[in-house]
């Protein structure tokens, strides 16, 4: 599933591709997508204006012209992708060859078109996405975005929110990072990488940590994400931008899913697997102190 990262690099693709275009249509083959109807969401969107695009969480937030906004939620295989596509038997056929022609291609299941061939496409294996169109005076009160946490890269977001937060919680370290209610976009990738950043096993409890340890993994938090952010993703599961292309965090990445690799960087130890709550934790039990 991406995280905040690779949400916020489409947001940041989509910003740049589609604001400003008029929704001219949009075409599904898979209705149950839309909560209550597809034809109720077409009617509510076609011919209103793309404005700001914006990340809450791991959800994607159309700013709508007339007062309406459109929330994305890739979940799991979902990818927003950017370019022009021909309808061919019933599937749609990107237009040139490359990243978007690729297997990405099979599993279109929602398409908005703009004006000019350009087009948004929702690809999408397994079909879980979240697709939802409501009023702005709606929107804050939206069961998606009213229980999400803060969120970590906001500018206003400090060490003592960042403490309280996380106080409140109890349980491995690990699990609290990932709720969505404490903070929101951290998931599994990035928690392996900011806890070994700030050397904490991952079943440390939540209500044991120090506030020199917290103070580790707050800055690890920040630090780890704006990188990320920066290498537009990772790309070891199915991420990929709007052009279809992989983010290269994959090769910054120190310790997510590098099992028996040796402890980069630091005491040459091992790299280690274990399950939390349904979960892998990749981390080195030699430095990572519980
Ligand atoms: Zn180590």
């Amino acid at each position: 599933m991406p995280e905040l990262p690779e949400v916020q690099t489409i947001v940041n693709d989509l910003n740049r591709k589609i604001k400003g275009l008029t929704i001219t249509d949009v075409w599904t083959d898979w209705p149950k997508y839309f909560r209550c109807s597809f034809g109720n969401f077409k009617k509510t969107i076609v011919g209103r204006k793309i404005g700001k695009i914006r990340r809450i969480g791991k959800n994607i937030i159309f700013d709508l012209s007339g007062g309406k906004e459109i929330l994305i939620h890739q979940k799991m295989t979902g990818h927003l992708l950017v370019g022009s596509w021909i309808m061919d038997r019933g599937k749609w056929i990107a237009a040139k060859k490359g990243p978007l022609a690729e297997k990405v291609n099979g599993y279109i299941h929602v398409m908005f078109i703009f004006g000019g061939n350009n087009m948004l496409a929702l690809s999408d294996l397994r079909k879980f996405a979240k697709i939802l169109a409501v009023d702005k005076k709606d929107f804050e009160n939206l069961e998606d975005v009213k229980n999400i946490g803060p969120d970590p890269l906001a500018a206003g977001f400090n060490f003592g929110d960042f403490k309280n937060l996380i106080m409140k919680k109890r349980g491995p370290i690990k699990k609290v990072l990932m709720d969505q209610s404490v903070v929101s976009g951290i998931g599994n990738i990035y928690s392996d990488e900011i806890l070994f950043a700030a050397k904490m096993h991952p079943l440390k409890k939540a209500e044991k940590l120090s506030d020199k340890e917290l103070r580790a993994i707050f800055s690890a938090t920040k630090k780890i994400l704006k990188k990320a952010i920066k290498l537009r993703g990772t790309s070891i599961s199915d991420y990929r931008d709007t052009a279809g292309k992989s983010g290269c965090y994959s090769e910054a990445r120190l310790v997510y899913r590098k099992e028996g690799e040796r402890c980069p960087m630091r005491c040459g130890g091992k790299i280690k697997r274990l399950k939390i709550g349904g979960r892998s934790a990749h981390f080195c039990p030699s430095c990572q102190k519980i």
